[in-house]
């Protein structure tokens, strides 16, 4: 048997809760592995709460991360007892995910345990540390240099945003953080924001265009934090765009890339092709302090993952939560 979060819609609604399940019960697969850690992202949160359509079937085992080592495998690429990551392509959404002591997945899914991270610092980072780290290689794509002025990271001291902030300092960047909440504002300083902004200057509708002020963004928050980010880029300059803490819409108009051809470049890291993968984990091996990982992360048993899922949709979590599934 092994213990497992399950989500279940029935006629009562929508419940999750931590259970058991027989090995047996694990979906079809390539490789099983048994999980060492997993993590609460915003999107697990959103399955876990129900609050947003993220479940494609039930019941399911949510959990869109985790790291842990090879069981069994069928698949050429991995080996009983290889250390291995996962992110996205639809786990925990269509497929039973991280947040249970084992997984059986598609191999193709599955990348080596980037060095000289151990499984606990890859969950720290987890999807959102990856996504941050996709966002600061869209910025570089786009030719944004620290020589160029002030980069901005919404909804900073969450997950995304504490993983953009530290790593954005230690490339040299001047990172402006903007949080809604004022108490962190020495967290977001440690982990290298030169200022913090409070994000109520950037979550109300704006106009189309504002003073030209960021050299580049990150933002995790869409909305009109986002029109309001696009507003402010100064002339050719680039906002990441990966997250809808605030929202899904985007009110703003053509002006900012007419006028000053500045660009809005999505981020998706679910389906992000494997080569890709292992160049945002090559780069955070190398960009990414462990100490300021380690002033980013918390960490829960799998009992606590439910009630911590409401907090972290209440914005309430900083940094990183880490699962750890055996506990
Ligand atoms: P998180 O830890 O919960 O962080 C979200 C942060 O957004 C909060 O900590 C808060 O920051 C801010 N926020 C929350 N509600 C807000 C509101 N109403 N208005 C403005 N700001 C608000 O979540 P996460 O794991 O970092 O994920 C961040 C976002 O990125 C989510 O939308 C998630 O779905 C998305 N994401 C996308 C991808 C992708 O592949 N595109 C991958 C990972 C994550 P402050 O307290 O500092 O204000």
């Amino acid at each position: 048997m092994i213990k497992a979060v399950l989500i279940e819609k029935t006629e009562a609604g929508h419940h999750a809760a931590l259970t058991e399940l027989a090995d047996d019960a694990l979906p079809e697969g390539d490789v099983t592995v048994a999980v060492s850690y997993s993590t609460l992202n915003y999107k697990d949160a959103l399955a876990i709460t129900g609050k947003g359509p993220v479940v494609r079937q039930f019941p399911m085992v949510p959990g869109i991360d985790f790291a842990g080592f090879v069981e069994t495998s069928r698949h050429p690429d991995f080996k009983a007892g290889d250390s291995v990551v996962l992110n996205g392509w639809g786990v925990g959404e269509s497929h039973w995910g991280g947040l249970a002591q084992k997984a059986r997945v598609n191999g193709d899914w599955l990348i080596p345990l980037q060095a000289p991270f151990t499984a606990a610092q890859a969950m720290a980072i987890g999807t959102a540390g990856y996504t941050a780290m996709l966002c600061v290689l869209a910025l570089e794509r786009q030719g944004v240099t620290a020589d160029q002025g002030e980069i901005l990271v919404t909804g900073a001291a969450g997950g995304v945003g504490s993983v953009a902030v530290a790593v954005l300092a230690k490339l040299g960047y001047r990172v402006v953080a903007s949080t809604g909440r004022a108490a962190e504002a020495p967290y977001l300083r440690s982990l290298g924001a030169s200022e913090i902004i409070d994000r109520a200057t950037l979550s109300a509708p704006g106009k189309p265009l504002a003073r030209e002020r960021w050299a580049g963004a990150i933002d995790t928050v869409g909305s009109h934090t986002l029109a309001n980010v696009c507003a402010a880029l100064r002339y050719g300059a680039t906002v990441a765009a990966c997250g809808l803490a605030q929202g899904m819409d985007l009110p703003l108009t053509v002006a900012p890339f007419i006028l000053r051809g500045v660009t809005l470049a999505g981020v998706d890291s679910v389906y992000r092709p494997i080569a890709q993968r292992r160049e945002a984990w090559a780069r955070l091996a190398r960009d990414l302090d462990i100490d300021k990982l380690a002033a980013i992360t918390g960490t829960i048993p799998l009992s606590e993952v439910v009630p911590a899922a409401s907090r972290m949709l209440a914005g309430q979590v900083r940094g990183r939560l880490v699962v750890d599934v055996n506990a």
